[in-house]
C-alpha cells in the first residue's frame, strides 16, 4: 500500500516558525521579536506575555499539554521537566490554561544533579534556563502526550554557562562581529550580519531490538565490548549506498516525517560503508538551530528504532573491526544578504576577499589545533580516530588541487595570477553528457576538508553534540579575523595591508595544508617533522582548554571565562572515568555471568562426549583438543577478568579526577583488551547453541 506524504503541508506543522508567528502575532509584536531574533535585546514584558499566549494557544489547538524548557547540559544530551498549563480552576471549577511571557523566557529549575565541574556548591543549586528565541519552539508527540519545547540556555545563578548552547550563542556572536568587520572593509555596506552555518551529517546503525536487548553491553555502554569479527564484514564495499532494505526504508520514512513535522530540514539518506550502518544528512541551517536540531535528530531516530523493533546504535565504534560512526561537521560563513564568505567563485585567485577569509582561516586552524581537536574528543570516539576509516588525531587542512595552487603561489611570489580551471570530464559514451568537474576532488580521509564553498570537519564523533566543535570553529576565526582587521583598519593602503596579510598567513601556517592521505603511517611522521600536535586521545587534549593562549582566547571574546573552562576540564575526566567504569563493569558482569558459565557447560558437553566415546571403546581426540583449547582459554580469561577487578578497584582509589582518568585509560582499558582477547578466541571455537549473546554476524547481518 503506498502511503501519500506531502512534504509541503506536514513540514513544520509542529514548529512555532516565524511564518506561524507573522499569521498570529499583531504586526508590532512580530516586529519586535523579528528584531530580537535577528540583533539580540530583550522583549519587553508586554510582547512576551503576547508571544506566550499565542504559542500556549497553537500548542493547545495542537492537542499540547505541557510545556518544557528544553535545554543541553553538559551530559551531552537533552534535559526537560514538563509543566501542564493548567492553573487553579475558577469558582466554578473550570481550567483555565495559562503561559505568561515570564514562564516563556525564563525557566528556574534546581541544577544540582547536572555536571557542573564544581561551578556551583550544591548550596546554590538554582539554575535557569533562558529561552533561545532564534531556534523554534516545537511540539514533541509521543507516548506522552503532546508536549510544547521551548530551546534554551542553560545557566547557574552566576549566569555561568552549564550548557552546550550558551558558548555557542556567544561564539556566534563574536563570530558575527568580526567577519562583519571583514565584509565592511571589503565594501559590502548592506550585510547586517554574518551566521555561522552548519549541516552535520549523522551516521548511525541499526540492529534488531530483540538480540540488542540479549547484550548488556550495547544497553549499558552503546558499543560490544566483546565479539569476534563475522566472516564477513565490509570488504565486498556492496553496503555502501546499496539498495535500502524494506524494514529500514520503512523506519527511515518515519523518521523523516517526524523530522519534517518539527521543521528538520532532512536531506539525504542512505546506507554507510559498514553492515548495518547508515547516515541522515539535513540542509544547513544557523548554527545553534542545527544542533538543536541534530539533538533532535538523534532523539527521534533512537524512538522511531523502538518503535519498528530496531535499536538505533549512536556509538561511535559499535563494534570492532569495521568502521565506526562519525557526524561531519559542514560549516560556512553567510552574511544575511547572500554572500558565503567561504565560496571562491570560478576564479579564486581574483577573489581577494576569499583568499583574505582562507589566509585567516589557515591561520586560526594552525594555531588552534589542539582546540579544534579536543572539540572532536569523547569517550566513544577514542575507539574511532585514528582507526582505519576515521581520520587521525592530527588536525590538517585539505584544500584541494586549485586552491593548494592559488596557495602555493602566494607563498612563492606573493600574486596568484591565474587557476587552474573547471575541466570538462569525458564520459567516452556519446549518449552521456559531458560532465563539469568540480575543481576540488574528495579527500575522505583528511579531518578538516575545504569541500567547494564549506569546510568539512569530520573528527566529530557520532554520539557527540556539535556544539563543541563549532564553539571552537567560530571563536578561532573570529579572533584571527579580529586580529587581521585590526591591522587592515590601521593601515594607510587597504590592498597593500590585505596582500601582506594574505601572504604573511599564507606562508607562515602552510604547514596545515595536507592534501595526502591522512591515514597513511608516513603522515604521523611528516606531521611531527612539521610541529603540528598529535593528541592521540581524548585525555591527551583536555588541558589544552586551559593553556594561556586558550584562556586569552576564550576570555577576550567573551566565550569562557578561566573558571568556566576549569569546570568542563573537571566534568571531561570526570566522565571519562565513570564511562570507562561502566564498560569496566559491565565487561566483568558478561564474564563471570555469561560467558564462563557458558564455557562451563560446553566444557562438561565436550568431556561428556569424549568419556562416553571412551566407554565405547573409541577416542574422540577432538573432542579432547577442544577441551583443552577451551579450557586454556578459560583459564586465560578467569586470570585476565582478575587482573581487570584489580585495576578497577586501584584506579577508583585513586582521588584527583585527572589522575583517575589517566589510571582508566592506561590501567583499565588495557585489561579490558586482554579480557575481550580470551573472550573472543573462546567465541570463535564455541558451539554457537552454547554461545549466550548474539554474535556479530547476529547484529550486522539479521536486521
Ligand atoms: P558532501 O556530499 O560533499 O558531503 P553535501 O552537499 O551532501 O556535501 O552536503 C553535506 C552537508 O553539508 C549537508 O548537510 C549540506 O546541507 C551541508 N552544506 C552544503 N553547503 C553548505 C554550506 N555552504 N555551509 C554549511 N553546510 C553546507
Ligand atoms: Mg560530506
Amino acid at each position: 500500500m503506498k502511503d501519500i506524504i506531502n512534504i509541503e503541508e506536514i513540514f513544520g506543522e509542529n514548529a512555532f516558525t516565524l511564518g506561524k508567528m507573522r499569521e498570529r502575532l499583531p504586526k508590532d509584536v512580530f516586529e519586535e521579536v523579528v528584531r530580537v531574533a535577528d540583533f539580540g535585546g530583550e522583549l519587553s514584558k508586554k510582547t512576551a506575555d503576547i508571544v506566550a499566549n499565542e504559542m500556549k494557544d497553537w500548542a493547545i489547538e495542537k492537542g499540547a499539554t505541557h510545556y518544557t524548557h528544553w535545554f543541553q547540559p553538559l551530559t551531552g544530551t537533552t534535559a526537560e521537566k514538563h509543566d501542564s498549563f493548567i492553573t487553579h480552576p475558577d469558582s466554578e471549577g473550570r481550567m483555565i490554561m495559562e503561559f505568561s511571557g515570564k514562564e516563556l523566557i525564563k525557566g528556574e529549575s534546581d541544577a544540582s544533579s547536572f555536571p557542573s565541574g564544581g561551578l556551583r556548591a550544591t548550596f546554590e543549586a538554582r539554575g535557569y534556563t533562558a529561552w533561545d528565541i532564534t531556534s523554534p519552539a516545537f511540539l514533541k508527540e509521543d507516548a506522552t502526550g503532546t508536549i510544547l519545547c521551548i530551546p534554551t540556555a542553560f545557566c547557574s545563578y552566576k549566569g555561568e554557562a552549564l550548557d552546550k548552547k550558551t558558548p555557542l550563542l556567544r561564539s556566534m556572536q563574536a563570530i558575527n562581529e568580526q567577519a562583519l568587520r571583514v565584509v565592511r572593509l571589503f565594501g559590502n555596506k548592506d550585510a547586517k550580519k554574518v551566521i555561522a552555518s552548519v549541516g552535520a551529517e549523522q551516521e548511525y546503525f541499526l540492529v534488531d531490538r530483540d538480540m540488542y536487548l540479549r547484550r548488556t553491553d550495547l544497553i549499558y555502554t552503546g558499543r560490544t565490548l566483546i565479539g569476534c569479527p563475522a566472516a564477513k564484514g565490509q570488504e565486498m564495499d556492496d553496503h555502501y549506498y546499496g539498495c535500502i532494505r524494506e524494514r529500514i526504508g520503512s523506519f527511515m520514512k518515519d523518521v523523516n516525517v517526524e523530522l519534517w513535522k518539527i521543521g528538520v530540514t532532512a536531506k539525504t539518506q542512505h546506507n554507510e560503508v559498514a553492515p548495518a550502518q547508515h547516515e541522515l544528512a539535513p540542509i544547513y541551517e544557523t548554527a545553534n538551530v542545527a544542533t538543536d536540531h541534530n539533538q533532535l535528530v538523534m532523539e527521534t531516530m533512537k524512538k522511531v528504532a523502538e518503535r519498528h523493533n530496531l535499536a538505533c546504535l549512536l556509538h561511535e565504534k559499535p563494534f570492532k573491526g569495521i568502521n565506526g560512526s562519525g557526524k561531519h561537521n559542514n560549516w560556512s560563513l553567510n552574511t544575511d544578504n547572500g554572500m558565503n564568505l567561504l565560496d571562491p567563485g570560478d576564479t579564486p585567485n581574483e577573489n581577494i576577499q576569499f583568499l583574505f577569509v582562507l589566509a585567516c582561516i589557515m591561520k586560526a586552524v594552525d594555531t588552534h589545533a589542539d582546540l579544534l581537536r579536543q572539540s572532536a574528543s569523547d569517550v566513544g570516539n577514542d575507539y574511532r580516530l585514528g582507526a582505519d576509516e576515521a581520520p587521525p588525531a592530527i588536525i590538517s587542512m585539505f584544500l584541494g588541487e586549485q586552491l593548494d595552487d592559488v596557495v602555493k603561489q602566494l607563498v612563492e611570489t606573493g600574486e596568484a595570477t591565474h587557476c587552474i580551471g573547471n575541466n570538462h570530464l569525458e564520459t567516452g559514451v556519446s549518449s552521456l553528457p559531458d560532465l563539469l568537474i568540480d575543481p576540488t576532488d574528495r579527500n575522505r580521509t583528511s579531518p578538516f576538508a575545504f569541500t567547494g564553498n564549506k569546510f568539512e570537519f569530520r573528527m566529530v564523533g557520532s554520539a557527540d553534540s556539535i556544539g563543541d566543535p563549532n564553539v571552537i570553529l567560530n571563536t578561532i576565526v573570529a579572533e584571527s579575523f579580529c586580529e587581521a582587521c585590526d591591522r587592515i583598519e590601521k593601515a594607510d593602503n587597504f590592498d597593500e595591508a590585505v596582500h601582506d596579510i594574505i601572504k604573511e598567513y599564507v606562508t607562515k601556517h602552510e604547514r596545515i595544508v595536507f592534501n595526502g592521505n591522512n591515514y597513511a603511517p608516513e603522515w604521523i611522521e611528516e606531521a611531527k617533522r612539521r610541529g603540528l600536535p598529535n593528541l592521540p586521545t581524548m585525555l591527551d587534549a583536555v588541558d589544552t582548554l586551559t593553556t594561556e593562549k586558550s584562556i586569552k582566547l576564550f576570555e577576550k571574546f567573551n566565550i569562557f571565562t578561566k573558571a568556566e573552562l576549569e569546570s568542563r576540564k573537571e566534568i571531561l575526566y570526570e566522565t571519562y572515568s565513570k564511562t570507562i567504569n561502566i564498560e569496566a563493569n559491565c565487561l566483568r558482569e558478561m564474564i563471570k555471568r555469561q560467558i564462563l558459565p557458558a564455557e562451563i557447560s560446553y566444557m562438561d558437553e565436550l568431556a561428556g562426549a569424549y568419556n562416553k566415546g571412551k566407554a565405547a571403546g573409541v577416542e574422540i581426540k577432538t573432542a579432547k583438543a577442544l577441551l583443552e583449547k577451551v579450557n586454556g582459554y578459560c583459564d586465560g580469561l578467569s586470570e585476565s577478568i582478575e587482573k581487570l577487578e584489580e585495576n578497577i578497584k586501584e584506579a577508583r582509589s585513586i582521588k584527583n579526577n585527572k589522575e583517575k582518568a589517566f589510571a582508566y585509560r592506561d590501567k583499565v582499558k588495557a585489561a579490558m583488551e586482554e579480557v575481550r582477547y580470551y573472550s573472543d578466541e573462546l567465541e570463535r571455537i564455541t558451539d554457537k547453541d552454547f554461545w549466550p549473546i548474539p554474535s556479530y554476524g547476529d547484529l550486522l547481518f539479521e536486521v
